[in-house]
């Protein structure tokens, strides 16, 4: 278990490093602002939508090392997934960091995500974890107000 551990931190330090699909979206059709304020932790999200399918997607901000890696992660998962889809993720994942009860089909359609499993024991860090998706859904629902996880 201690090296799933390892390998876990390995993936969120990589994203936190590197993140993927970092700063604008040109010609973004949706955004969105979010805010952890326990944290401190900021983004700001861009979407491109081809119809109702994800064309790009992008995130600049600053915030934590789960936060970065979280909304990095997303932005990977997120490329050419439908709105419904990015929907469907969104249950899957605030399921897998914040109850017991997510299904091995949660962690199999979560792929690489399902390593932000382990913050479910430490509250503050799920509204880390799940500040991108906050942000991604206002930005898919159009949600003008800025999101917070407060
Ligand atoms: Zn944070």
């Amino acid at each position: 278990m201690s090296e799933l551990r390892d390998l876990y931190q390995e993936v969120i330090l990589d994203h936190y490093r590197h993140p993927r699909h970092h700063g604008r979206v040109e010609d973004a059709s949706n955004e969105a602002d979010g805010f952890n304020p326990l944290c401190g932790d900021r983004i700001h999200m861009t979407i491109r939508l081809d119809g109702e399918k994800v064309e790009e997607i992008a995130f600049e901000g600053a915030g934590c090392a789960i936060s970065t890696a979280s909304a990095s992660l997303l932005t990977e998962a997120l490329v050419g997934k439908s709105k419904q889809e990015a929907k469907e993720l969104f249950e899957r994942f605030h399921r897998l960091v914040t109850t017991e009860d997510a299904t091995s089909d949660d962690e199999a359609e979560l792929g690489k995500l399902a390593v932000f499993a382990g913050v479910r024991e430490y509250p503050v860090r799920v509204k880390c974890a799940t500040l991108a998706w906050h942000t991604l859904k206002a930005a898919l629902d159009k949600d003008q107000d800025s999101v917070t996880t407060e």
